[in-house]
C-alpha cells in the first residue's frame, strides 16, 4: 500500500507541476468503501487523514472504531432519514443532490448545534442513471440553495462517466469548474465555492489539470493487496 500511495502522490505532484498548481492545494481523499479495516488502519499509519465512505452506516461504524483524527467524507447518496446519524461524524458531505436534502441537513444541524460543510453533487454529463443535480435545476434553484441556513456550501462535486480513456472526463470536469465560476458570480457574500471534488483512480490527473481540489481515490490505493 505504501508503494501505491507513493506512486499516486508522485502523479499528483507531476499533474500539479504540469499546470502550475501547488500539490498542497489538492487533497487526496482515500475512498475506503471496499477496503478491509486493517488496510484502512495502514493508510492512517501512512499519514492519510481524509477518508471517504459511500454508505452512511459504514462511515459511522468506522468513525467509532478508528482514530478520531480522521476526517470523514461522505461521498455516496444520503437519504434524509440517515442525516441525523451521520452529521456529527462528517468533515464534508460531497453528495448533496437536492434542495430537500440540504434543508433536512440544515434542520438536523440546528438541533445538534453544528454547521456542516457540504458540496452540491452535479450530474454534469446528464446521465439518467446517475445521482446528482441536473445543471439547469441547480442554476434555477441556486438562490434557494444559498438561502438555506446553518450549512456552508463550499463547492461542487461530480463523477465522470466510466470510460477507458481519462481524456473523456476532461469536458465533464471543465464544465463543473465553469459552473462553479458561474455560480460564484451569483453567490451571496458568505458563500465561498472554493472546492471542486472530481477525479477518481482512473482520471484524477485530468481532474487536477482542470482544477480539482479534492480527488477521491479508492481502487488504485488498494490494488495488488
Ligand atoms: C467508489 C467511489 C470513488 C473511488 O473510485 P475508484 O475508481 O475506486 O478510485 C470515488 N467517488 C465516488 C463517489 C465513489 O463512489
Amino acid at each position: 500500500m505504501a508503494d501505491n500511495l507513493q506512486r499516486i502522490t508522485a502523479e499528483i505532484a507531476a499533474a500539479c507541476a504540469h499546470v502550475g498548481r501547488l500539490p498542497s492545494d489538492v487533497t487526496l481523499v482515500a475512498v475506503t468503501k471496499y477496503a478491509e479495516l486493517a488496510w484502512v488502519r495502514r493508510l492512517v499509519e501512512l499519514g492519510v487523514r481524509d477518508l471517504a465512505e459511500s454508505r452512511p452506516q459504514q462511515l459511522v461504524e468506522r468513525a467509532e472504531t478508528l482514530p478520531s483524527e480522521i476526517r470523514w467524507h461522505l461521498i455516496g447518496h444520503l437519504q434524509r432519514n440517515k442525516v441525523k446519524s451521520v452529521l456529527r461524524r462528517t468533515e464534508l458531505i460531497h453528495s448533496v443532490d437536492s434542495l430537500r436534502l440540504l434543508e433536512r441537513i440544515s434542520g438536523v444541524a440546528a438541533e445538534q448545534s453544528l454547521r456542516p460543510r457540504v458540496l452540491l453533487e452535479v450530474n454534469v454529463a446528464g446521465e439518467a442513471a446517475k445521482d446528482g443535480l441536473p445543471f439547469a435545476e441547480l442554476m434555477s434553484q441556486w438562490d434557494a440553495f444559498q438561502a438555506v441556513p446553518q450549512v456552508d456550501i463550499v463547492g461542487l462535486m461530480t463523477m465522470a462517466p466510466l470510460a477507458a480513456d481519462p481524456e473523456a472526463a476532461r469536458p465533464v470536469f471543465r464544465a463543473l469548474r465553469q459552473l462553479r465560476d458561474e455560480l460564484a458570480t451569483q453567490a451571496a457574500p458568505h458563500v465561498k465555492l472554493t472546492e471542486l471534488s472530481m477525479g477518481m483512480s482512473g482520471d484524477f490527473v485530468v481532474a487536477i489539470e482542470e482544477g480539482a481540489t479534492l480527488i477521491r481515490i479508492g481502487s488504485r490505493l488498494f490494488e495488488g493487496l
